[in-house]
């Protein structure tokens, strides 16, 4: 059988010849959103912050407690950032789906309150290259044991399964997110950028 070729992407992904993905939300439950804590930017957490009343009435009752006593972030850093606080388990602005998800998308922007982390998710940079890499199971030493990142667990290339976060990387790649604040990656190559899969091969055999 003539394997399909894999579409020209406007960022590089190293391991887009052998990564599969595909979101399967609301069948697993949100389980990305459970202890996510993720980090957020400076500038990420000032445009929630002046948003924060569009999402309140939204959250789940505990998660609006907690937010309104302490705040949305945690003294708890990653990367050098404050990290999402948890109520009953979830992000506190996780309730039937992410709420900044929700509320951007009624607004004609799914990403522009999500933290980058959390837009371009399964996706991450190696540290090492220009490039971007899907998140697998051990791949780079992946130690969350999330079942999607189970490369067994799909049969869908994620290049084509996951054309908006590849849209939204490049956006950040290109210098169009610089607003979020000093984490978020940096430019990196630009323009289209073929997969190269002699590359992707190499990387994996580093770990
Ligand atoms: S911000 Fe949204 S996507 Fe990110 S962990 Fe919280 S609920 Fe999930």
């Amino acid at each position: 059988m003539t394997k399909k070729p894999l579409p020209t992407l406007p960022i590089l992904v190293e391991n887009a010849a052998t990564a599969t993905f595909n979101c399967v939300y609301p069948a697993c439950g949100g389980s990305c959103c459970k202890q996510g804590r993720p980090p957020i930017e400076p500038g990420e957490l000032a445009r929630i912050e002046a948003n924060l009343p569009k999402f309140l009435p939204h959250l789940r009752a505990k998660a609006r407690a907690l937010v309104q006593a302490r705040g949305f972030v945690t003294r708890r850093k990653k990367q050098g950032n404050p990290m999402l606080a948890v109520s009953e388990g979830w992000c506190v602005f996780e309730n039937h789906g992410c709420v900044l998800h929700k509320v951007g998308a009624k607004e004609g922007d799914r990403f522009q309150y999500k933290p980058w982390a959390c837009a371009t998710f399964p996706l991450a940079r190696p540290g090492k290259t220009d490039g971007w890499y899907v998140r697998q199971w051990q791949l780079y030493g992946e130690a969350w044991d999330l079942f999607c990142l189970n490369p067994k667990e799909s049969k869908h290339s994620a290049v084509s399964t996951m054309q908006g976060e590849i849209e939204f990387a490049a956006r950040l790649d290109l210098g169009e997110e610089a607003w979020r604040g000093g984490s978020v990656p940096r430019p990196a190559k630009r323009g289209a950028v073929k997969h190269d899969s002699a590359k992707a091969k190499r990387s994996a055999a580093r770990k």
